[in-house]
Formats: C-alpha cells, structure tokens, sequence
C-alpha cells in the first residue's frame, strides 16, 4: 500500500427488495444504475474534479446475491466485512432501505465514531412496521440500538408522525425537518461520516422512480451541495429506494449514476 493509494472505493451491489414496506422494484436499480454508468449520456469527470474512469482506486465488487432472504443480514454483514478488512471502502446500491442495516454493522467494526448523514423523506425509525423489525421503515431504529453511530443526522424529513417523533427523542436523532429548509447554517461534523441516501429525500419531481413519492423534498442540486460540503472525511455511502419500475423517461436512473459519480469522487478525495 502506497501513500498515494491509501484506500480503494468499491461500487457493491446489493440487488433486494423484500423489505420493502409497499411497492418492490428496487432490487432492480443496480443494474439499472450500472448500465447508466456505462453508457455514452455522461462522462468521466465529476464536479470536484476526479475522473473515475482513470481512477486505479475506483472498483465494482459485483453484486451481493441474498439466497436466503431471512439471512439478509449476515450475508450482506460479511460482504462489507470481506471488503472493508481489505482496505476498501465502499458505495452501496440498493435494493430497499433495509440494506443499510447490515452494511452499518460492517462499518461499526471498521469505524469508530461514525457520523451518519441520512438523507429521506423518512426517518425510517419505526421499531416495527407492518410487523417486520426489519422493513424498509425501520433500519435507523436498528442503528441507534446497536449503537452503530455516535451521531445520526438527517435531512428531507417530511412524513413524522407520533411514533417517530417519541423515536427521534429517544435515540437522540438530530432530524431536520423539510418544514425548517433551509439549513440556518451548514452541516458541521466532527467525525467521518457515512452517508445514506434514500432517493425519496429528492423531491419526486426530480426523481419519481420511487416507490414512496412524497412532494415537497430537496432538489439535486441542494443534495449534491450537501454531499460536497461534507466537512469531513467521507468513508462509505448508500443510494437505495430508487425503483425503475416507477421512473419516467430514466430521469430517476440518469440522477442515480449523477449521484454515484459525485459520492464516489467525494470519497477518493477523503484521505485521511
Ligand atoms: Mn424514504
Ligand atoms: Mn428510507
């Protein structure tokens, strides 16, 4: 390992919806998502400044294939164990919000003092939905009792109801609210932080390939300026929630490869 290579950043796969609480759809984004990447509609370069097709340090690991939904977790828990022991750090594409559970477990191990960046229309804290822990409506409540984070910040927030707000109270949860935007002042993080973004933070009209569109939310540019001014460094993201089956014209899965590309330069540029 050389100072020059300090770490590699993977684009990972993970390919399942079964947690989705209402409409299935996004186990087909990364495919959709690579396809975009590949294709002649853009280029290399990204706005701060790297070209990810000259990078050596930018990978794809393939996808996590689940056999089992039930064992969901363990299997995407040791793929991101797999890759992180090997210095590699990584961008996730789901697939529901559900993933983000298990990849968090990973970095928990790898991590300390993790700051998370949650970017949704929801805050996705519910200790059970529709009677599944793990639904797509639930991952951060999972989060906040393992302890996986120090901190969990979140942004697009729109749709609190009771239940969430007693939730944001009890774990801590510095949430947002859409109803507040913008920000008095920037983000300021004190520790390297992970990004979760759910494409539903977007406002639908930006991206409707979601299952749950929900109006009134950030619009690309305001979440790519978040991304850039993340004050520290930025070690590991996921993009889940987009659904093909709801996009219109592939504006949702054009925006997707957008965000890849500007997550992933943001993190080659986060040396340590
Ligand atoms: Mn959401
Ligand atoms: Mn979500």
């Amino acid at each position: 390992m050389t100072k020059h290579h300090p770490f590699n950043v993977a684009l990972l796969g993970i390919p399942f919806d079964d947690n989705s609480s209402f409409e299935r759809g996004p186990a087909l984004a990364p495919k959709v998502i690579r396809q975009v990447l590949k294709s002649g509609s853009l280029n290399g370069s990204t706005e701060l400044g790297v070209n990810l097709r000259k990078s050596q340090r930018w990978l794809d690991a393939g996808d996590v294939n689940i056999a089992i939904s039930d064992n969901f977790i363990d299997e995407i828990e040791q793929r991101c164990d797999q890759l992180l022991s090997e210095n590699t750090r990584l961008l996730t594409l789901g697939g529901d919000h559900s993933i983000s559970y298990p990849v968090l477990k990973s970095y928990g191990k790898y991590f300390e003092q993790l700051t998370i960046l949650h970017i949704d229309a929801h805050s996705d804290l519910y200790d059970c939905f529709k009677g599944n822990r793990y639904s797509n409506a639930c991952p951060f409540a999972r989060v906040m009792e393992d302890g996986l984070c120090e901190r969990l910040v979140q942004v697009g927030i729109r749709t609190l109801n009771l239940h969430q707000e007693q939730q944001i109270a009890k774990f801590n949860v510095e949430s947002l609210a859409m109803r507040h935007w913008p920000l008095a002042q920037p983000l300021v993080f004190e520790h390297p932080v992970y990004l979760s973004l759910d494409i539903d933070g977007i406002d639908p009209a930006f991206a409707p390939g979601v299952s749950h569109r929900e109006p009134g939310g950030l619009t690309t540019r305001e979440v790519i300026n978040l991304i850039h001014q993340i004050n520290m460094p930025l070690i590991g993201a996921d993009i889940v929630e987009f659904n093909p089956n709801k996009d219109i014209d592939n504006m949702t899965s054009q925006l997707a490869a957008k965000l890849v590309k500007e997550i992933a330069g943001k993190m080659l540029l986060s040396i340590t």
